[in-house]
């Protein structure tokens, strides 16, 4: 397969400028995809002051301006090696010297300034595209709502040049709805000058997810089942229509993990490291340790769940709620780390009240003590609600806390049932949304963990030996880039 030029525009990026599972990703994918040869890829983001506070160097790679509201602004292109990537940081002082990634905490485009950056950022980024003086992108690969526009952009701007272009969704529930009035007129465009425009609500707003969706070459999400799941009413956040109309050009590839990063051989954070190998007998001192940590009675035999995430109703806190107080009072014990809305960190505020010495949480958000739990827990709870990948289950297998999972989006790609089949199992997994169904799947975890600790074992390390890596996925792109190609040719 020919090497691909590949530009990532993407509104997040670890280590710099983290919000959520999408900057990991970003650093993620582009270095698998170098490192395995699948594509030669680079990355544009916004140079937010919080990377320029981390002091990176940079050099300096060009000026043009970019026309806004009628006027021109001038941006200037920067480059740096983050973690091993080559990044084009797209600096101007007024969209994104001041305020952070987001204006909004939670990253939702609930303002015209959190929109106008970004449709800022992709015109700037449509107008540099073809300006790189090295590079040549055949293909821009565009995240989320914060580059929806830029498939749209690329068309009108390049025509028959433009590069292909493959619209990943990471998250459906963020839009980037707008009034699309307001929209043109920042970008200083007829309103038909863009044919995707016509996709207006009842309100008059257009949702940038859904331009990227309808303008792309092909679309994308982060599991097969999850690309499924949201061409139904019941997970499609109002965009189903929209998503069967592209159907055919829809795909689903599974999120990995930073393997280096996530490795309980070198990690850090714990106080015994351990491998697949000698986990039997290394991985219990951080039981022992986290069990101290959060004030649990310290004891081997009483197995441990554990929770790392956000706190919302997407995750399943309620389920957790309805679930755990019969178990916390019979043998079991239970450890959250997360932040959320107030309503679920107040109800496990009152379940943790409920249970001392047997259930912890902590409300903050902490990349140590999460590893802790990854690294102490003998189990670990993901009964979400939908979930597009999902992250945690992948650093919980690779830990050897053994999954339990509601059977969900990219959970039941990642977690077979061990119950149904032993052989090839590496979870416990269960159906409905509801606490009933979750008690039942802990109810199994737990008689696995008491009567028969040989065959929990033996499942742990079957965890801790798959593959959760990016390498497992960077061809799944290379592949999906080649259908881009071939569809714009086409
Ligand atoms: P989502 O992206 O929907 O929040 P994922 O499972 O895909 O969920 O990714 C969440 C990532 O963020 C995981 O790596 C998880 O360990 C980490 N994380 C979530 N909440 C916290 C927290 N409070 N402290 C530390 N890490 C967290």
């Amino acid at each position: 397969m020919p090497k691909h030029r590949v530009l990532f525009v993407t509104a997040e990026l670890t280590p710099v400028a983290k919000i959520g599972g999408l900057a990991d990703v970003a650093e993620a994918l582009p270095l698998a995809l170098n490192r395995t040869g699948a594509a030669d890829a680079r990355l544009m983001i916004p140079y937010y002051d919080v990377i320029r506070e981390a002091g990176i160097e940079t050099s300096a790679v060009l000026e043009m301006p970019v026309p806004v509201r009628g006027r021109e602004e001038r941006v200037r292109l920067l480059s740096a090696d983050i973690s091993g990537n080559f990044v084009y940081l797209l600096e101007h002082e007024g969209f994104f010297g001041h305020g952070g990634i987001y204006y909004e905490r939670t990253g939702e485009s609930g303002s015209f300034k959190e929109i106008s950056r970004f449709l800022f950022f992709s015109q700037a980024a449509t107008a540099l595209t073809g300006k790189l003086p090295d590079f040549f992108p055949e293909i821009v690969h565009c995240q989320d709502w914060h580059t929806g526009l830029v498939p749209a952009l690329l068309k009108r701007t390049y025509g028959e040049d433009a590069p292909a272009t493959v619209f990943t969704i990471h998250n459906l529930g963020m839009p980037g709805r707008w009034n699309r009035e307001e929209i043109v007129g920042f970008l200083g465009i007829p309103a038909d000058a863009i044919p995707t425009f016509s996709a207006v609500d009842r309100h008059g707003n257009i949702a940038l997810i859904e331009q990227g969706i309808l303008a792309s070459d092909v679309v994308n999400t982060v599991s097969k089942t999850y690309a499924k799941e949201i061409l139904t009413e019941e997970y499609g956040q109002g965009l189903e229509g929209t998503l069967q109309k592209r159907a055919e050009d829809l795909y689903g590839i599974i999120n990995g993990i930073q393997t280096e990063r996530f490795n309980p051989a070198t990690d850090g954070a714990l106080v015994q490291r351990y491998t697949a190998e000698d986990a039997k007998e290394k991985r219990p001192a951080n039981k022992r340790a986290l069990q101290k940590e959060l004030r649990l009675e310290q004891n081997p035999d009483i197995p441990l769940f554990g929770f790392v995430g956000r706190l919302t109703n997407q995750k399943g806190m309620k389920l957790i709620v309805e679930a755990f107080p019969r178990f916390l009072k019979r043998g079991v014990q239970l450890a959250i780390l997360g932040t959320g809305s107030p309503d679920n960190e107040a109800l496990v505020r009152k379940l943790v009240e409920d249970f001392p010495g047997k259930s912890a949480a902590v409300i903050d958000f902490d990349a140590a003590l999460a590893q802790r739990i990854y690294a102490g827990s003998d189990f670990f709870l993901m009964p979400s609600r939908f979930e597009p990948s999902g992250l945690g289950q992948l650093i919980a297998l690779r830990y050897g806390a053994v999954p339990v999972v509601r059977s969900t989006g990219g959970l039941v790609e990642t977690v077979p049932d061990y119950t149904s089949d032993p052989a090839r199992g590496l979870g416990f997994r269960f159906g409905p949304f509801t606490g009933e169904a979750l008690t039942e799947a802990v109810a199994r975890a737990q008689r696995l963990f008491v009567e028969d600790r040989n065959a929990y074992l033996a499942l742990q390390k079957r965890g801790m030996e798959q593959d959760v890596s990016w390498e497992r996925s960077a061809p799944e792109y290379a592949t999906l880039y080649e259908k881009a190609l071939a569809k714009k040719g086409g």
